[in-house]
């Protein structure tokens, strides 16, 4: 065995004395090298290599421990063995604490001891330089692993943190270091997570796998979902020594499915509505093509034989339903475009008091005169720039729904006030009314409520109403009793622009 030893002592009686062990020494090769200062052995040690230094601490310009911790910086895996003198036992066992490897008393030293010592200095400190190595390969993978990595305690105190969890939280390790888990900030979203986690110790500690879905809370304060688990550790004998704490954040697949079962949802809807759609047209165009079908059918088979006015009778009859099917077709059409946001808003210069008394007039000769239809202007400027179109649509099927759901005989008002810079439309009925259980959906395509009866219908005039009145930046609002009536109330402003359209 070849052992290079760099000897540091500045009384030459002691120096001379090693030597002279050294070469009594049987069965080891060695190189000495000696100094006198700490300085001189710092510049060596800067140079080349050597297997151990044996070290007196007591030099000319350097004395105590201190002589070993600037020895010790320059080269931390070099062996070391310090000498001291008889009574300094309590010095020597510090030197050991601050890393020399070995210590030996001067005046009880033979070649056997002092080879042995610097062996074993030598053993002890290749043996602590591996431990450092495989530490350092350990702490890497723990370091860059992307979970979130805490060792704990049986009991759920934090004895290492790595990197991503510090970096993850904003936390500095001695402060979550020593501490038990729950205390942590990411931890504190509510007193449910905190019981969670103490939960998942437990159990680990009993020996059992934890693992939940939970939300924490992140270090500026967001709402984070994490898959965290915790795993015990356990020794031949099967008592758990650790536990491992990690935690993955999983926010963004969680986000991700909650939009696919959003997007899901939408389709399930899209392909109901789309059922529905089907239901409604083949009925709904039943009824006026079965009427047309028979009133011209008997005016074929008939008419030689009839009167004017009986003839009379069916050709409105005819025009009526061919009327109902052209509004279902411009609803179904309207409809269309609202759902693919193509709606078009144009707004133009439009008299109100004279656009209402129109449509009460269309209303009035659609109804047969069945409903007395009132129509009340107040107010003095009623020049508005609208759609035209869009508020048509609004009032008419307001207005045909207040005949649609009202009995024969019973009034119809539309109340225009203009005031400011609003319109207000009210239309007031005294029909069935809409029960309370139905009043939120009322807007929806095709939803009807429960009292409607045989009132035939498709459930799209509300849904166009509503539509028209966000394109124009209104408001809509209604009350309603059962059996009582209802009364509508769409406030737009006198003056839109197309840049209020609203999607
Ligand atoms: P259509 O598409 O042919 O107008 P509809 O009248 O059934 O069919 P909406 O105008 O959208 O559809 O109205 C939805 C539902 O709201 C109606 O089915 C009815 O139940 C209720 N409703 C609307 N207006 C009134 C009203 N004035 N009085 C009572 N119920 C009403
Ligand atoms: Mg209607």
């Amino acid at each position: 065995m070849w052992i290079k030893i760099l000897l540091v002592e500045d009384n030459p009686a002691d120096a001379d004395l090693l030597a002279e062990l050294l070469e009594l020494s049987a069965g080891v090769e060695w190189e000495l090298v000696l100094v006198e200062f700490l300085h001189e052995a710092i510049g060596h040690l800067a140079k080349q290599p050597f297997d151990v230094v044996l070290l007196d601490l007591s030099l000319p310009d350097s004395s105590g421990l201190e002589t070993l911790t600037r020895l010790r910086e320059v080269a931390p895996d070099t062996a070391m063995v310090v000498m001291t003198g008889l009574d300094d036992e309590a010095i020597a066992l510090e030197s050991v604490r601050l890393g020399a490897q070995d210590y030996i008393v001067k005046g009880q030293i033979t070649t056997q001891l002092l080879v042995k010592a610097i062996r074993y200095a030598i053993e002890r400190s290749q043996t602590f330089q591996m431990l450092r190595e495989s530490e350092r390969r350990f702490r890497a993978i723990f370091d860059s692993s992307f979970q979130l990595t805490k060792l704990l305690t049986p009991e759920g105190i934090v004895l290492e943190v790595n990197q991503t969890a510090l970096e993850f939280t904003g936390m500095k390790a001695q402060n979550v270091v020593g501490r038990p888990i729950w205390e942590q900030p990411i931890w504190q979203l509510s007193p449910l997570a905190t019981e969670q986690l103490k939960e998942g110790v437990t159990q680990a500690s009993r020996g059992e796998f934890f693992r939940i879905e939970i939300d924490l809370l992140g270090k500026s304060g967001q709402i984070i979902t994490v898959d965290f688990s915790v795993k015990p550790v356990k020794n031949d004998t099967g008592q758990v020594l650790l536990l491992i704490a990690e935690a993955r954040d999983i926010s963004d697949r969680k986000r991700a499915e909650a939009e696919i079962l959003k997007t899901l949802a939408r389709e399930k809807e899209l392909s109901e509505l789309r059922a529905k759609f089907v239901t409604m047209v083949s009925h709904e165009f039943r009824t006026p093509l079965t009427t047309i079908q028979f009133s011209a059918g008997l005016l074929q088979d008939y008419s030689s034989n009839w009167s004017e006015d009986k003839k009379s009778t069916h050709f409105v009859r005819i025009q009526l339903a061919i009327k109902r099917m052209t509004e279902l077709l411009e609803d179904i059409l309207v409809i269309g475009k609202i759902e693919a946001n193509t709606l078009k808003f144009k707004p133009v210069p439009l008299n109100l008091e004279k656009f209402c008394s129109q449509v009460v007039e269309d209303q009035q000769l659609n109804d047969g005169n069945q409903h007395a239809i009132s129509f009340i202007f107040e107010g003095s400027n009623c020049e508005a720039q609208m759609d035209e179109k869009l508020l048509r649509q609004m009032l008419g099927n307001l207005l045909s729904n207040a005949i649609k759901y009202s009995p024969e005989g019973t009034p119809i008002y539309l109340h225009l006030t203009c005031r400011d810079s609003e319109a207000v439309f009210q239309i007031k009925d005294s029909g069935i009314g809409i029960p309370t259980a139905d009043r939120e959906r009322i807007w929806e395509t095709f939803y009807r409520a429960t009292n409607v009866g045989t009132i035939s219908g498709t459930g799209l005039g509300l849904a166009i109403v509503k539509r028209a009145v966000e394109m124009h930046g209104g408001k809509l609002a209604i009350t309603t009793q059962e059996g009582m009536g209802t009364t509508f109330t769409a406030t737009l402003p006198l003056i839109c622009n197309s840049s209020q359209q609203q999607d």
